[in-house]
């Protein structure tokens, strides 16, 4: 039986033309700088992103993580969302292997940190204090409804971080994804930030890695980083190719995704017992209503029996999350069965 898998968009399998650009992959010693597939993602990826260099590294994790090593020293301070993937889900990366402490900051719900609480946050110069040495954002923002930040907001964020003297680190693991609801290109969202990360491994398919990039300097520092948590890969050009695929072929086709969860939220949202929240992306959340006597886990349970795969949250709450394997088809049979579930 085939699923339709709504978890993540992590579950991609590579397309056939990734496999093909993968068992045709030039390689060498990537630590040696000789795997010309990993220096030509880095290179599509750098010019992609509109800054000078980039760094294949193995997962977002790890691009987040070696970014924060880069910009930080032990005892350094990051303000970064309460809701942010770095906070929430990399096991405190940045504190556990950096001695880097996290500021936490509420996100908004449209995936926001306010500039006057960022401007509260930002510490003075006193023997007490840790120094506060960067601002992280996420765009899109995962647990905010997938929402997008606009480019006046992320510049907005970055000026005042320069008045400052700090640095600002974007987690752009669905910087992609963003540029596509907006309608401009991604170099907009970016352009005021000193690092972006991103996911190949995502929406855009391929099977593995992120790509962090920054400007020459930062990337040199960056790599030596990647290095120490033992990210320094020999022939990733197998990797890369399908990265490569992912950036030539995948980027300009995920507004067909948000339509796709777009349609899929105006039906559920139609469904006697089911409430949906805002769709800005490929990532939204639905829940049960309280008249609704399934629980969380039945409902979960009784989807998957016909077929249906979505992300069950701690909070009761589920998520579904479209991406290239979900066809218009596959909607609509996820709307029948919920259907049924809640009708037996
Ligand atoms: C998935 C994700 C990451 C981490 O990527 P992995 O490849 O799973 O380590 C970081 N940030 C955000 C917003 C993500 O959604």
């Amino acid at each position: 039986m085939r699923y339709i898998d709504l978890r993540s968009d992590t579950v991609t399998h590579p397309t056939p033309a990734m496999r093909e650009a993968m068992y045709r992959a030039e390689v060498g010693d990537d630590v040696f700088g000789e795997d010309p597939t990993v220096r030509r993602l880095e290179e599509i990826a750098a010019e992609r992103m509109g800054k000078e260099a980039a760094l294949f590294v193995a997962s977002g994790t790890m691009g987040n993580l070696v970014a924060l090593l880069t910009h930080c020293g032990r005892g350094d301070e990051v303000i970064l969302g309460d809701h942010s993937h770095t906070f929430i889900y990399e096991q405190g990366g940045m504190a556990a292997l950096g001695g880097i402490t996290p500021r936490p900051l509420p996100n908004q719900p449209d995936g926001t940190l306010r500039l006057e609480d960022i401007r509260a946050a930002i510490r003075s110069e006193n023997v007490h204090f840790p120094r506060t040495r960067l601002v992280c954002l996420e765009n899109t923002h995962n647990l905010c409804d997938g929402a997008p930040l606009t480019a006046e907001y992320t510049a907005a964020v970055a000026n005042l971080a320069r008045q400052h003297g700090l640095r600002v680190h974007l987690d752009g693991a669905r910087i992609f994804n963003a540029a596509a609801a907006l309608g401009c290109d991604v170099r907009d969202l970016v352009r005021e930030v000193d690092s972006v990360m991103f996911c190949l491994s995502k929406g855009l398919c391929a099977p593995v890695g992120s790509v962090l990039c920054g400007s020459a300097d930062f990337i040199y520092e960056a790599r030596r980083a990647r290095k120490v948590v033992g990210g320094g890969m020999r022939q990733a050009g197998i990797l890369a190719a399908a990265g490569i695929v992912a950036l030539e072929q995948m980027t300009g086709r995920l507004a067909e995704d948000h339509a796709r969860a777009q349609r899929l939220a105006e039906g559920l949202a139609q469904i006697p017992g089911i409430a949906v929240g805002p769709v800005y992306t490929n990532i939204f959340y639905f829940w049960l209503d309280e008249g609704v006597s399934l629980s969380p886990q039945e409902f979960l349970y009784r989807l998957r029996e016909l077929g249906v795969l979505v992300l069950g949250r701690e909070d009761g709450r589920f998520r579904a999350v479209t991406h290239y394997w979900i066809t218009d088809e596959d909607v609509e049979t996820t709307l029948r069965a919920v259907r049924a579930v809640l009708s037996a």
